[in-house]
């Protein structure tokens, strides 16, 4: 069959969605046609309020003209230049720009998703290892509940059990780190609780299983977003921090959702005043107009690559045939601009406190059991149906989708994330159509 004489179906049935319910969806399709700022459009005209920045990546709102303008020019430039040997001067730019944003990590290298920087990030991690001669470092410490997105190195450093279970073995040894949501001693806790630094000391039980020797780097996210908004106790990345450093390990922060601006600060490590020995970024790099990801690595890391190389050896054999594709720095340079015009990272931390007060004033709705948040992230977790996990969050995801209000859920868990151009009143459309929902919710 040659590509004209392909008959176009138009129907629902031809796509396999990702992360989908597709038998649900297919007989009640949820679809957006555009999108304007804080909101998206269906194509019957509806408006959806945007509560979660699409997937925790549109921190600047919808449709920005910046961002269009700097693609659209730079496409009718130059639509694409290999990587690899050769480049193009925004590229360069770009990681300038970024390398500027944070101290002491003064190299980054491109990828197209997070998945993608998480599987960079571990890879560099184990040839960093093997270049200052610990080439015995070899296993992972990821955490229970952790979301590295989709590749085998991401499922298995992760710790979310539908995304490993079908997958067999994946990397071989990884251990996990117990995760430090607890009801018991944090629920309804506002911003970072106090109980549960000790929890880091886990990662002192795997070292003195495996000894340190082996181990080549912890990954975390700082705040872990896809598996419900796991807010770190005080203290606990710290003590994380001072455990890998004693032990010789890399600690990896899977900033994918906490970076550019969700928290308040460029980053999760200058948030917390914790640095990580490298650090994954996506999604909000970009606003999300073009997908790219970036991995930041500390002073010295890329040093060692073009100290252990030969002269005119490859130093790092890795990379993606879109690694710092030309629209995806055009959008991104342009992204970074409008954070920086509008202010948008000090406008989150601004509203952090009033967004705070919002999703806890939900503490009292029904099936309620837990409320939490940090910077622009909140969270409000639903007790499950017995033996019915996600059924009762996703009948409030859909009533809330009726009413214009777009939330992402997760387990039984609501998790909200607003775009950081977000004002008072979506704030309060939120938290009034939540609490609307959650009356009707069985
Ligand atoms: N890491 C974290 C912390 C994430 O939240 C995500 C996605 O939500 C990913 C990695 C994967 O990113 P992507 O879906 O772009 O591959």
């Amino acid at each position: 069959m040659s590509i004209s004489d392909v008959t176009v179906p138009n129907d629902l049935d031809s796509l396999w969605m990702p992360f989908t319910d597709n038998r649900s969806f297919k007989k009640q399709p949820r679809l957006f046609s555009e999108a304007d700022g804080m909101y998206y459009f269906t194509p019957d005209g509806r408006k959806v309020l945007d509560g979660t920045s699409g997937l925790w990546c549109v921190n600047a709102g919808h449709r920005r003209k910046p961002i269009i303008e700097a693609v659209s020019k730079q496409v009718e430039k130059l639509d694409y230049a290999p990587g690899f040997q050769v480049g193009h001067p925004l590229s360069f730019e770009f990681a300038s720009r970024l390398t500027g944003m944070v101290k002491e990590y003064s190299h980054v290298m491109f990828t197209n998703s997070g998945s993608e920087s998480v599987d960079t990030a571990l890879k560099i991690a184990l040839a960093y290892q093997r270049n200052i001669g610990q080439g015995n470092r070899t296993r992972f410490v990821g955490r229970e509940r952790g979301y590295h997105g989709v590749g085998f190195g991401g499922i298995s450093v992760g710790g979310i059990s539908p995304n490993r279970k079908m997958f067999g073995n994946m990397l071989t040894g990884i251990d996990h780190l117990k995760h430090t949501h607890n009801l018991e001693h944090n629920a309804f806790v506002k911003g970072q609780p106090e109980w549960g630094a000790h929890l880091a000391d886990d990662l002192e039980s795997i070292v003195a299983l495996h000894d340190a020797s082996n181990i080549a780097a912890v990954i975390v996210e700082p705040v872990a977003g896809s598996t419900g908004v796991l807010i770190p106790p005080q203290g606990y990345l710290k003590r994380l921090r001072e455990i890998c450093t004693k032990h010789g390990i890399l600690l990896i922060f899977d900033e994918v959702i906490t970076g550019f601006g969700r928290l308040g600060d460029s980053f999760a490590n200058e948030y917390f005043d914790v640095k990580p020995d490298i650090f994954t970024t996506a999604k909000g790099i970009t606003n999300a107009t073009v997908p790219m990801g970036a991995v930041f690595v500390r002073d010295g890391i890329y040093d060692v690559f073009m100290e252990v190389a030969p002269e005119g050896a490859i130093e790092f054999f890795h990379g993606y045939t879109y690694s710092g594709h030309p629209l995806a720095c055009a959008a991104g340079l342009a992204t970074l601009e409008v954070y920086r015009e509008e202010d948008l990272f000090a406008r989150a931390a601004e509203l952090a406190p009033y967004f705070q007060e919002a999703v806890h004033s939900l503490a009292d709705c029904k099936n309620v059991i837990d409320v939490r948040n940090l910077g622009l992230m909140g969270a409000i977790e639903l007790e499950s149906i017995p033996n019915k996990l996600t059924v009762r969050a996703m009948e409030a995801f859909q009533k809330a989708f009726e009413r214009g209000l777009l939330v992402r859920t997760t387990g039984d868990t609501i998790a909200l994330s607003p775009p950081l151009i977000v004002e008072r009143k979506h704030i309060d459309f939120i938290a009034e159509t939540v609490r609307d929902v959650l009356k009707t919710v069985h």
